[in-house]
């Protein structure tokens, strides 16, 4: 269940007219659930496996799925779509079928998921799958299974096994994810992705290679999208990993930190490579917004490069979408204005905005928990980045509601996008010779 209603009305009429934000909501749903496919692959052979989206669904797809009598359901979902797992699994357990739920959010909160759902994996998945199967044929099946507490599953990739990109009706996709690294060792207060399931882990080049003939073996001209939270943080890895990308003949898209701008070998290998785009988390317009963001202050020390970073890796023909965050406890009426006007300033050919979200699991989420600023106890399916479920600081909920709308309209419009796609193009076909690019 991977797509995302916003609740806020007045956003979600907004957004269906607002070109730009559209498309990457409707890429990020699109997407086939990559952990699912990975435990596909770690079910033995004398299982039967069907892989259902139930992005939008009906009574019948329920139905058609019971009728198929499964011994078991295993759903994989974010926060946002927590509830109405919550809720499918327990109409799967009247039919009688066995339900095991994994994934972010419960890996945050297994003990909510364990009042719900026959079985909970908290953690790594692929390493717990084939156990619990087994417990389930011996009738021993457990309510709970951890890899983050029991040393028993820790996990590492080279026990990984290439996702079963085979059961996919690929019609109905315009990418398919590969995930590369797992983690990030940066940890961003707001951040759940980096460390909930894993510590910072990498694929060896062979495995990687392994993924990606099976995809061109079911699709020869695909779109990749990375499944990685920050993939070039080892850079002598990335460039291996680069180099291993340009021999296939495919565009792909991932998320890193600014880092990339500063390793002129890096950012050839990755033009070479036919890397459409790269996502890049600026969080904000501010100096002061990044000041203990992360452990190590990494982000707030970057700051007096953005702009220059984002030119640089332009120049070279890689679209930047850079994303910022709205309702820091640093931020004013100001910020928006500033953000506005560094979108603008920076050439950016995408951009991506949304509102602070507190995902359990989080420091972001314990310090306003502690500070008793949450709006709800669960508040999950609120948790789509467009909606504000806390208390902000220099601003009333409807004060931030409002001023993050009325910049949605300003840099979303279709003016924008279209000005920012017209500079975008303007800087790809003047790309000069790389070598030209002086080191930041
Ligand atoms: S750099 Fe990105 S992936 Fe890494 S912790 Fe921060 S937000 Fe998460």
């Amino acid at each position: 269940m991977s797509g995302v209603r916003v609740y806020n009305e007045r956003l979600l009429e907004l957004g269906l007219t607002l070109p730009g934000f559209v498309d990457r909501s409707e890429v990020i749903a699109s997407l086939p659930s990559l952990g699912l496919l990975t435990l596909a692959a770690h079910t033995p052979a004398h299982w039967k496996v069907i892989y259902k989206e139930l992005d939008n669904y009906s009574d019948g797809d329920i139905n058609e799925i019971a009728e198929e009598c499964p011994d078991i359901v295993a759903f994989s979902s974010l926060t946002a779509r927590i509830n109405e797992a919550y809720s499918l699994t327990s109409v799967f357990k009247k039919y009688g079928i066995t339900t095991v739920i994994g994934g972010l959010h419960v890996s945050a909160l297994p003990d909510e998921a364990m009042k719900i759902a026959d079985c909970v994996i908290q953690g790594e998945g692929e390493i717990i799958w084939e156990t619990l199967l087994s417990d389930y044929e011996n009738n021993m099946l457990k309510r709970y299974y951890s890899s983050l507490s029991n040393p028993e599953y820790t996990f590492r990739f080279k026990d990984v096994r290439v996702p079963k990109y085979e059961i996919l009706d690929i019609s109905k996709y315009n990418r398919l994810t590969i995930q590369t690294t797992r983690g990030c060792p940066l940890h961003c207060s707001f951040c759940a992705a980096s460390r909930t399931i894993s510590t910072y882990k990498k694929k060896s080049m062979v495995q990687i290679e392994s993924e990606l003939n099976k995809i061109f073996e079911v699709w020869d001209r695909p779109f990749i999208e990375l499944a990685d939270d920050n993939t070039f943080v080892d850079k002598a890895w990335s460039k291996d990993l680069l180099k291993l990308f340009g021999k296939y003949k495919m565009k792909w898209f991932t998320e890193t930190d600014i880092s990339v701008a500063y390793d002129d070998e890096l950012l050839e290998l990755l033009a070479k490579s036919n890397c459409a785009q790269v996502l890049i988390g600026f969080e904000t317009s501010k100096a002061s917004g990044l000041k203990g963001l992360d452990r190590s202050d990494w982000k707030y020390k970057q700051f007096d490069n953005y702009l220059k970073a984002i030119d640089k890796i332009q120049s070279y023909g890689i679209s930047v979408n850079g994303c910022f965050i709205l309702g820091f406890d640093t931020d004013t009426k100001d910020t928006f204005i500033d953000t506005e006007e560094f979108i603008k300033v920076s050439g950016l050919s995408e951009v991506q905005i949304t509102l602070l979200t507190p995902f359990p699991g989080t420091d972001l989420y314990k310090q306003l928990k502690a500070e008793n600023r949450l709006l709800d106890e669960h508040y999950w399916e609120k948790c789509t980045l467009f909606d504000v479920n806390f208390i902000p600081k220099n601003f009333s909920v409807e004060e931030l509601e409002d001023s993050f709308q009325k910049l949605m309209s300003t840099i979303y419009s279709a003016d924008a996008v279209k000005e920012r796609k017209r500079k975008f193009r303007e800087i790809q076909r003047n790309r000069k010779k790389y070598s030209l690019y002086e080191s930041i």
